[in-house]
């Protein structure tokens, strides 16, 4: 064994892959799983889990995978985390836990994610089952959306001895973890309803259907239906546009809606009957996680796909193996591109797109280079959809809905970082609802905090 490199991960053959909807990645075995633990140094003064918005103790968990122990290991991370086999696939790992992990200052990080899926998996195969609360104290609390962050607060609150409820406007449970990401990233059915089962083992109650904002309030579960505080984590899922023209064109879609098509609505399953458009050239617009989940889907629906991008391949913001694995599968690139219009057909159909080549200039605000247009290098990619991934913000309902709730500028909800406190009292949020568009870590994070921060309130409220 090369004690400087990851033990590699099992993975399906590209070309067959993107013909299938299948999960890319197998995972390790137990034996390599083992093996790999064997890398990890047990720092003492461990970086890793500095990096861990949710402060998993990383040499603790891979120590007892080390020793063959997968049901401590698991019980080690669940102390800290709601939805592992979630985290262990979909995390940016390289900027977080294994961007600070000590065996990668010489050689490759430990491979912390496929440990920590690796774990969970074997848990749920085992039928291994979160700790249960401890007594419950007969405290009502909401909670609003049932994404990473609502699912995270939810479940500490109830190991707390909270009765929590979520309020979910769609009809499944999930949030992003269910309407956005692919099943070939993130299954559903084995992974994300089983990590959401646990958490209902815990005695959270989920009510689907049911929009905060029209279908109630928050004023009206605090002031009428005895909810002592609650937690928003509603999300950001409107969709943001260029505002070029012939973007209300026939098969232009927002990411949003064409993942949700296919993933919630199972568009690419024959015995569902969503509708959903098959185009055959598609141009995806973006360079996040989002775009690259679009592209490899539009692609599994039989198309050729190009993504443009603005910028370099060193600035797409979408994680590195995404990356990787949708070239692999053979999306095509366009970077350093900018689209400049949507070219329709007489009966206004997408046909095209016109693009202008891009350089990078001087660092803008968020410290990555500005791209410049270069004058003259118009050209135009053939195309019957464009799929706009182009980020996203928070909904509005809800803080038009709620008395004295602040929001800034981009329409995020205003929340105390430490622990989630609005500016209306007893109400806490977090995730992207109140950062924007970010991780499911972070809004983990952000759920755990604002968890923290209820208990702390109605403690001192009691
Ligand atoms: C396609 C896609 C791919 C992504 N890939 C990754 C990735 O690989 N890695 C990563 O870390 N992050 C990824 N992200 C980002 C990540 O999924 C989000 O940052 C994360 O899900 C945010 O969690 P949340 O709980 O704040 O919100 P969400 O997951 O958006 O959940 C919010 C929930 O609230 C519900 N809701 C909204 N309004 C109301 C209302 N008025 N009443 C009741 N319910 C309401 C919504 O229906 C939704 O279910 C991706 C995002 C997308 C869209
Ligand atoms: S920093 Fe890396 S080597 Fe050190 S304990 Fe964490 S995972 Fe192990």
């Amino acid at each position: 064994m090369d004690v400087l490199k990851k033990i590699p991960v099992r993975e399906q053959d590209a070309k067959e892959r993107a013909a299938n909807w299948q999960e890319v990645s197998f995972g390790y075995g137990k034996e390599e799983a083992v093996e790999e633990s064997q890398r990890c140094l047990s720092c003492k003064n461990a970086k890793c889990i500095e990096g861990c918005p949710v402060s998993i103790d990383i040499p603790g968990f891979i120590t007892q995978v080390k020793e063959g122990n997968i049901k401590e290991a698991a019980k080690v991370i669940g102390r800290s985390s709601s939805l592992p086999a979630v985290c262990g696939r979909v995390c940016p790992q390289e900027s977080q836990c294994e961007g600070k992990c000590i065996r990668g200052l010489k050689g490759e990080s430990v491979s912390i994610g496929k440990l920590e899926r690796f774990v969970a998996d074997w848990a749920r195969e085992n039928n291994i089952k979160p700790e249960q609360p401890t007594e419950k104290n007969g405290r009502k609390v909401a909670v609003v959306g049932s994404g990473p962050a609502g699912l995270t607060c939810a479940g500490d609150l109830a190991r707390k001895g909270y009765d929590v409820t979520i309020f979910e406007a769609l009809h499944e449970a999930g949030g992003v973890l269910t309407y956005g990401i692919p099943e070939f990233r993130l299954p559903k059915k084995k992974v994300v309803q089983a990590e959401i089962d646990n958490v209902k083992a815990l005695g959270v109650i989920i009510e689907t259907n049911v929009v905060i904002g029209k279908a109630t309030t928050i004023d009206e579960l605090m002031n009428e239906e005895g909810f002592e505080a609650v937690f928003i984590g509603s999300g950001a899922g409107l969709p943001k546009f260029m505002g070029i023209p012939g973007e209300n064109a026939n098969g232009v879609f927002s990411a949003n809606e064409y993942l949700t098509r296919n993933n919630l609505m199972k568009a690419y399953a024959k015995d569902y009957d969503t509708p959903i458009f098959e185009g055959k050239k598609v141009v995806v617009v973006g360079g996040g996680n989002v775009a690259m989940d679009a592209a490899r889907t539009a692609l599994r629906l039989g198309a050729e796909v190009h993504i443009v991008y603005r910028r370099s391949e060193e600035e797409l913001p979408a994680r590195v193996e995404e990356v990787h694995h949708a070239k692999e599968e053979g999306v095509i690139f366009d970077l350093l591109t900018n689209p400049t219009e949507i070219l329709t057909d007489e009966n206004a159909w997408v046909k095209g797109i016109r693009c202008i080549r891009m350089e990078l200039g001087e660092p803008d605000a968020s410290g990555r280079r500005r791209p410049k247009e270069i004058v003259g290098s118009e050209f135009e990619i053939e195309a019957d959809a464009v799929i706009m991934s182009l980020g996203t913000s928070p909904n509005p309902l809800i803080s038009a809905s709620t008395e004295g709730l602040d929001v800034n500028k981009w329409q995020c909800i205003v929340a105390d970082e430490l622990n989630g406190a609005t500016t209306k009292t007893g109400v806490y949020a977090g995730g992207d609802a109140v950062t924007g568009a970010a991780t499911v870590i972070l809004a983990m994070g952000a759920g755990k905090a604002a968890a923290e921060g209820i208990d702390e309130f109605l403690t001192e409220s009691n």
